[in-house]
């Protein structure tokens, strides 16, 4: 007779959790914040904007029958989300998941491309997500338990073909090596650090100019043929989140449809 104390279905619940997601108002963070709370989290959601896309996610999550919160702070402003997080521990208990999805996009060639354009993105994409984890971590350091997850990027490991985004190529690759090294400083304490990369995915933010005129060809490169749909990163983030990927640490998990295949 086999012997466990595994309940294998109980892996993936969330019950009692308290969960911080940034760029909880839209896309990918947004249906990801309530993703969670449909496995038992709490959720404290933070954008750029209470109002809004986070203020619907707040009520999807409430609806859901689980406390949430928003909070409007910009991620490139550390004493922000130091504020943000010690918010979310009066208000809804300990931190034992953050999901860092707030980023943004946009192109230009490298030969044009201005320091502010570069610079802008950077402080978003990368410092943003460092600060973030620097955040999330000095709580979950203190309860020496926590799963932190960047959203990065296939852009992190591939070159996407007709868009020309040097920064955004290398703001993703540097979340995952980020994401690696911090995994590793944390690693005998408890706390978890991995990345979801992301291919293709139907948000707002692919609704950008240089994306739109392109969506077919997108689709085309893609191995499955089509883009993600948000729901498809829901999956990912709770195995990360809970305790089904307890022996995962500094792992970048590719959601692309099979694009780094080919
Ligand atoms: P999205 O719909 O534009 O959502 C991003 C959210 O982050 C927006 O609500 C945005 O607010 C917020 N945000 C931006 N800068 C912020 C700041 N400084 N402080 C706080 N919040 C901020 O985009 P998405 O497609 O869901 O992207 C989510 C993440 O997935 C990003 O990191 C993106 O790079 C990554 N990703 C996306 C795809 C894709 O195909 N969609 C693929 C791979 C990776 P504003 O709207 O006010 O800027």
């Amino acid at each position: 007779m086999l012997e466990t104390t595994l309940n294998a279905p109980r892996l993936f619940d969330l019950s009692g959790r308290v969960a911080f997601v940034t760029g909880a108002g839209s896309g990918i963070g947004q249906r990801i914040a309530l993703g969670l709370a449909q496995c038992g989290a709490d959720v404290a959601c933070l954008d750029r904007r209470e109002d809004g896309g986070t203020a619907e996610t707040v009520e999807a999550i409430r609806t859901a029958g689980h406390k949430a919160i928003a909070i409007a702070a910009d991620v490139t402003r550390r004493a922000a989300l130091d504020a943000a997080v010690a918010r979310t521990e009066t208000e809804l208990g300990p931190l034992s998941i953050a999901l860092n999805a707030a980023g943004i996009a946009n192109a230009n060639p490298a030969e044009t491309m201005d320091e502010e354009q570069y610079q802008t993105l950077m402080d978003i994409n990368m410092k943003g997500v460092f600060f973030s984890c620097q955040a999330e971590a000095a709580a979950m350091l203190r309860h020496g338990r926590g799963s932190i997850i960047n959203i990065a990027s296939m852009s992190g490991v591939i070159v996407n073909r007709g868009l020309s985004q040097v920064h955004y190529n290398a703001s993703k690759a540097g979340v995952i090596h980020m994401s690696k090294s911090m995994a590793m400083e944390w690693v005998g304490r408890g706390v978890r650090v991995n990345s979801i990369s992301p291919g293709y995915t139907a948000t707002p933010m692919n609704t950008r100019p240089e994306m739109v005129h392109q969506t077919k060809a997108f689709e085309e490169q893609t191995p499955m043929g089509r883009m993600a749909s948000v729901d498809e990163m829901v999956g990912p983030a709770i195995f990360l989140a809970s305790d089904a990927s307890s022996y995962c640490t500094g792992v970048d998990l590719l959601v692309d449809g099979g694009f780094c295949c080919w």
